[in-house]
């Protein structure tokens, strides 16, 4: 291992970014899995190591006219306590990992893991969250949609951080958030869903649906929404079953340790046509 910095302020984080070649790490709950070496040793880092979780004024969640805005060393246990973190991040979280866990691990950690079972990246996208990257260059923004291009594949420069994520404001009549794992706890998922829609009257007014672990990143069909977005519910009860398939093709599983290919693909499929379902019927 290089050198190891402990950065107590985001200026501190971001020259050091600057100056060296460095791994930061939040939680650590992914990063020293992966740097890991033989039983009773220490975790093997071929770069310099950024500690960034006792960076204080990142530790925030807030609301602004922006949306919600989430801190990178506020953890996951925080989050879920949060008063301000909406439903479906907080049912999210609730299952993901355990609470010792939880009280180390961070949303960047896990979005910039880019896991396809990565749990709040698929809330993240739900809700087109954007990601503030900061460098001593300056500043931009992300959705959280593009900031995944593949497994372990972030659009991150050497340099730069994420700041904070934040949540733009919504207006949805239901948010649902769904996992499918071996057990309750401690279970990478095998599939995750989560979705979210407004009506008006007896007609769709919007509509999204996300889907973890189907995919090499968490996925959103834009254009299967903008079809259903204006239909009636009563046109939908029709169509319930063409619109399982469609999202059928939308989404590409993979075979791995967990589970296989086309196990995600019908439990994906009937997650979908009892939801489209339940809608159909006016929703619950
Ligand atoms: C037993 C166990 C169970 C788990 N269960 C789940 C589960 O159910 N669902 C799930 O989704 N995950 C699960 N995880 C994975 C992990 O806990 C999460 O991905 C967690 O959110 C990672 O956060 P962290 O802060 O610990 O990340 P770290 O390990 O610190 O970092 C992960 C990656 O993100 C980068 N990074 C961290 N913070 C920043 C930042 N601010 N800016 C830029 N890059 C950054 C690091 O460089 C590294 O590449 C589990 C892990 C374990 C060990």
């Amino acid at each position: 291992m290089g050198q190891k910095i402990i950065a107590r302020t985001l200026s501190e984080a971001i020259e050091a970014l600057a100056k060296y070649d460095c791994n930061i790490v939040a939680g650590g709950s992914d990063i020293m899995l992966q740097k890991r070496n033989t039983a009773g040793e220490l975790p093997r880092f071929e770069k310099d190591v950024l500690f960034i979780a006792n960076i204080e004024e990142l530790h925030k969640e807030y609301v602004d006219e922006e949306g919600l805005h989430i801190g990178a060393t506020m953890t996951l246990e925080e989050i879920l306590r949060h008063e301000l973190t909406p439903n479906v991040l907080k049912d999210c979280l609730k299952e993901l990992a355990s609470v010792n866990i939880r009280h180390f691990a961070t949303l960047p950690g896990n979005i910039a893991n880019a896991s396809p079972a990565g749990d709040t990246i698929v809330v993240d996208i739900l809700l087109d969250a954007k990601l503030k990257l900061t460098s001593i260059r300056g500043v931009r923004y992300v959705s959280a949609e593009d900031f995944v291009q593949g497994v372990r594949k972030i659009d991150l420069a050497k340099d730069e951080l994420i700041e904070e994520i934040i949540f733009p404001k919504y207006d949805f009549d239901k948010l649902i958030w769904f996992k499918v794992g071996s057990r309750k706890a401690e279970s990478i998922s095998k599939l995750a869903f989560a979705a979210a829609y407004k009506l008006d009257g007896e007609k769709i007014a919007s509509i999204r649906l996300a889907f973890g672990s189907v995919f090499m990143k968490a996925i959103r069909s834009h254009e299967l929404e903008k079809e259903l977005e204006g239909m009636s519910l009563k046109e939908l009860g029709s169509r319930v079953e063409e619109f399982t398939e469609k999202y059928g093709k939308v989404i590409s599983p993979i075979d791995d340790q967990r589970s296989t290919k086309s196990y995600r693909l019908e439990v994906t499929k009937n997650i979908v046509r009892d939801f489209l379902t339940t809608l159909a019927k006016g929703g619950n």
